[in-house]
């Protein structure tokens, strides 16, 4: 049969992740961490599940966690979802994202995507016969030219897609950033899906602009969330989209049938332990020492950098010393040095840009003490 995705290939993250355990090399590839999450999270979940949850949650999520994230968003936002009607509970962000997409992209529409750009936009819009329309960032410092985003709007764009703090750049969107989105999207019916998954993880007092805070943004916006991120489990697949009613009345429909609702015992447990741990308010210094630890290292390093204003990643550019392409030293690493990392032009359809690689440093001191002992002998 003809395929929906014919240039769709098996993610970087899965064919790197498995060339690294095969050569069995230090992992800083996919962006997750190498330590243990809070048990006292895991004690929650155990007891969800004594305790008999373990039916089908509420379609849109468990009521109480819905709660839990409306006060967060209210307390670190001012802007006040209402748990009922505004807030659904999905599997990671990446449910999120695609349901957001999917329950409004129609054939035909153009959805303005930022490059470098995480791997779980473009496909979806084709999926649903959209059409992605690229606004790159700046090769050297990764900013914005919102001349140029002004310029890519046309009568047929349906959606533009944020992400920030971004990945895999780092780069984090400044309130002017946001005030001149706000501008340029004024006085349109254009949405605006932004994938906040790292809202947490920013450096050097720089602040988390989420769009929620913006009234002109928020009344259009899908602003996708995960848990996974926050809380050190990845793999438990569980995060959130918050958007005005009639957006949400939408994105449910299709939420239904996709997964109709997210793992139970989990959501308890995220419930009861948002309640009770300000445990995300942490992250940004938690993170930022391993940044900090890993760039000091590198300072004796060939790579160049400018150190990552929020995600746990942080690009190394090593153009000074190869003219290698970034896919085969990224290979190169793994075969030759045991460490893995991606190569950036993974993030670009269609257009290389070479010269950078991205290392997650999500890791304990240990893991991170060897990747430096390596990338210092290259
Ligand atoms: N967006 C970005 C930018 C990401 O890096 C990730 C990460 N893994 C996701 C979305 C997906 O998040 P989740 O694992 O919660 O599905
Ligand atoms: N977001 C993670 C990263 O950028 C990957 C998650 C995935 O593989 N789906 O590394």
């Amino acid at each position: 049969p003809e395929s929906k995705l014919p240039d769709v290939k098996t993610t970087i993250f899965t064919t790197v992740g498995n060339l690294a355990r095969k050569h069995h090399a230090i992992d800083l590839s996919q962006g997750f961490p190498n330590f243990g999450a809070d048990p006292k999270l895991m004690q929650l979940v155990s007891r969800a599940m004594q305790q008999g949850h373990n039916q089908y949650a509420a379609m849109p999520g468990y009521y109480g966690l819905r709660e839990n994230i409306a006060e967060k968003i209210e307390k670190l936002h001012g802007r006040a979802y209402h748990p009922e009607k505004e807030i659904t509970v999905t599997v990671g962000a990446t449910q999120a994202l695609f349901t957001a997409i999917t329950a409004f992209v129609h054939p035909g529409d153009e959805v303005i995507v930022i490059k470098p750009a995480y791997d779980c936009y473009e496909p979806v819009i084709e999926l649903n016969g959209g059409r992605p329309v690229y606004v790159q960032l700046d090769a050297k410092g990764y900013r914005m030219d919102w001349e140029e985003f002004k310029e890519k709007i046309t009568p047929k764009t349906r959606m533009v897609i944020i992400n920030t703090p971004h990945n895999p750049s780092g780069k984090v969107f400044t309130k002017d950033d946001m005030l001149r989105l706000q501008e340029i999207l004024r006085n349109t019916n254009i949405l605006l899906v932004s994938d906040e998954v790292y809202e947490h993880i920013v450096f050097d007092e720089k602040e988390h602009q989420s769009a929620s805070r913006f009234d002109d943004l928020a009344r259009r916006s899908f602003v996708c969330a995960s848990f996974g991120k926050t809380f050190h489990v990845t793999g438990w697949k569980i995060g959130y989209c918050v958007a005005p009613e009639a957006l949400m009345h939408e994105f449910r429909k299709t939420h239904q049938f996709s997964v109709f609702c997210v793992d139970h015992p989990v959501q308890r447990a995220m419930a009861e332990y948002l309640r009770n741990e300000d445990h995300y308010l942490q992250l940004n210094s938690f993170y930022q020492e391993k940044r900090d630890y890993f760039l000091k290292a590198l300072k004796s390093s060939k790579f160049k950098f400018t150190p990552s204003e929020g995600t746990y990643f942080q690009l190394l550019d090593y153009t000074q010393f190869s003219e290698e392409t970034d896919k085969d030293l990224a290979l190169r690493l793994i075969t030759d040095h045991k460490l893995a990392c991606i190569p950036i032009s993974s993030f670009n359809v269609g257009e290389r840009q070479d010269g950078v690689l991205r290392f997650c440093f999500a890791k304990k001191r240990e893991t991170l003490e060897k990747a430096v002992e390596i990338l210092c002998r290259i």
